[in-house]
């Protein structure tokens, strides 16, 4: 499959009055290759005076601009019925060769009726006939595909709502079929699982994909900012033999690691893109999408992080797992090779090295671990490898138990216990974390009084109510950026057979939990 096309970024924008609608268009124009004007977010009574300047905005743009009046039904702002938006396009001819119309379906299908014999119609060349469906995939994609098809538009638009990110793979094979069959295309599957045909589109073919100005502005759910799609994703530099990455959870869409990986490619010159994968189902993800003797796609793709809630789930979809995940019961890496998949955990050897960078050695210390899932799971084999004296604190303690069990170590239930004497607390949950309640600690100032050291794995805040308890109460801390930051090194190194420096990964995870 030889794709060889530019790489275009489209950048909607959709303001209620003309004015805003032109510094919106005028920004725009500076990021993007592309200029779509809304005309459907314009207030009733703008919208007239407004199509009088139209052309003349599309001039100053000086990029190729789609004219667009999108009904609510295909997830536009305003109630047009098919006469209106049929009676505006019959009085529309483009300007220059910079202006194209988006128009729907049916009403391309109403200008090329046999029933019709006015005169007029839009300039086809100038013209994507587009269909928008935001209730999911239908049933009778390829059918829709065929009737577009048969219409004499140059580009052809499709936009389903992905369920799940296994929804990219029709959308992709439209594209790959257009391809085949000479026609330009823009295929997209909307919602964060579809992300991937946002990023990975133009690669494979799709005339250009949609970058919003800024988060607030992005006119359909999944859209990703313009400027990440240039400089997180680098998509200009994307094609089908860049190696492909990235990370499977749900959620998945703010992960910093999409950051830390893509920046350690840049720095080390690697043609790689590492990208967020929503998952509901990982069993077939893995069988659709990842396994090469299964996968329903032609793809390039080296390796894939793991996090919740997969990283147990995904130890039956794969060929080999590495002993220590075995024992661990989680997996957090995916390496492809040739036709197989290996798992592996770098959370473990991650959660150490900065706590022995930090410490020193962790012979025979006293190490308390606070939860029972899996990186407490983690935690506790690392810590042991280390010949830690590990014990678990749990709230709940049938979990702790089954945890402390398989280690043979001593659970007690978290309440209430004071960590005196204790040479390390590990938090493994995420209490205190943006998801978990961010006012939230698993352990008081009182608590943690006569504690050595204090290590938060929740890395976002970077400064956690139970770090800020641990210096009331005299302790050392350290945060979890520096064990993400070594867990993904590893996972660097696992796909590309390289190191990457860490300051790359810090760097570029700081900025990311900062903006
Ligand atoms: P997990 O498998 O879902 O386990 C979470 C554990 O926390 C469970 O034992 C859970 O108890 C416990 N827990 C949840 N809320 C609690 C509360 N309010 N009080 C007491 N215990 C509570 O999650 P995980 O994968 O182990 O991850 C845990 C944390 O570590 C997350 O914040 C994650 O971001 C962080 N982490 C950081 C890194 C890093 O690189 N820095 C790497 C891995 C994980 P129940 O079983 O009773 O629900």
């Amino acid at each position: 499959m030889i794709v060889n096309r530019p790489v275009r970024i489209c950048v909607p924008v959709c303001e209620k009055t003309f004015a805003a609608l032109k510094t919106a268009a005028l920004k725009a124009a500076e990021l993007g290759d592309m200029v779509e004007l809304r005309l459907d977010g314009l207030d009733a009574a703008e919208f007239d005076s407004a199509i009088k300047h139209i052309a003349e905005l599309v001039r100053s743009l000086l990029r190729p601009t789609i004219i667009t009046l999108r009904p609510t039904e295909e997830g536009g702002y305003r109630d047009l019925d098919y006469s209106s938006r049929y009676a505006f396009w019959s009085s529309r001819s483009p300007h220059d060769d910079v202006e194209f119309f988006d128009i729907e379906r049916d009403v391309v299908a109403g200008f090329t009726s046999s029933d019709n014999h006015s005169p007029v119609a839009p300039n086809w060349a100038r013209t994507i006939c587009s269909y928008h469906n935001f209730k999911g995939m239908p049933a009778n994609l390829a059918e829709i595909y065929e009737q577009m098809a048969n219409s004499p538009a140059r580009i052809l638009k499709i936009a389903v709502e992905a369920g799940d990110v296994t929804d990219c793979l029709p959308v992709f094979h439209l594209l790959d079929r257009a391809r085949r069959e000479g026609r330009e295309m823009i295929a997209i599957a909307m919602g964060s699982s579809g992300i991937a045909t946002r990023i990975l589109g133009p690669s494979r073919g799709s005339f250009l994909t949609y970058g919003a100005l800024e988060n607030e502005s992005a006119t359909a759910p999944g859209q990703v900012e313009a400027h990440e799609l240039k400089s997180l994703y680098r998509i200009q530099k994307i094609d089908l033999k860049t190696i492909i990455c990235g990370l499977v959870g749900m959620p998945a869409v703010y992960s910093v690691s999409p950051h830390m990986h893509n920046a350690a490619f840049e720095s080390g010159n690697v043609d790689g893109v590492y990208l967020p994968f929503e998952v509901r189902d990982v069993a077939s993800f893995f069988k659709r999408m990842v396994h090469p003797r299964t996968r329903e796609i032609d793809w390039n793709l080296r390796g894939l992080s793991v996090t919740a809630p997969h990283k147990a789930s995904v130890l039956d979809c794969l060929d080999w797992i590495e002993p220590a995940a075995k024992e661990i019961g989680a997996v957090n890496t995916v390496v492809v090779e040739a036709d197989t998949l290996r798992g592996y955990n770098t959370d473990a050897a991650g959660l150490v090295a900065p706590l022995v960078q930090s410490i020193g050695s962790l012979n025979g210390l006293r190490v308390a671990v606070i939860g029972a899932g899996g990186a407490a799971s983690a935690a506790v084999w690392a810590l042991q490898r280390q010949n830690a004296n590990v014990s678990i604190f749990a709230r709940d303690p049938e979990k702790g138990r089954s945890l402390a069990d398989r280690f043979d170590i001593s659970c007690q239930a978290l309440a209430q216990i004071s960590f005196t004497g204790f040479d390390v607390v590990v938090n493994a949950t995420p209490v205190g974390s943006i998801a978990g309640g961010i006012k939230q600690t698993p352990a008081t100032a009182r608590q943690l009084t006569g504690a050595r050291l204090i290590y938060d794995l929740v890395y976002n805040p970077g400064e956690t109510e139970l770090l800020r308890q641990a210096s009331k109460a005299g302790c050392e801390t350290l945060g979890g950026l520096d064990m993400l930051v070594a867990q993904a090194r590893l996972q660097y190194k696992l796909w590309t057979g390289r190191t990457t420096n860490p300051s790359v990964m810090h760097g570029a995870a700081t900025t990311a939990l900062r903006g």
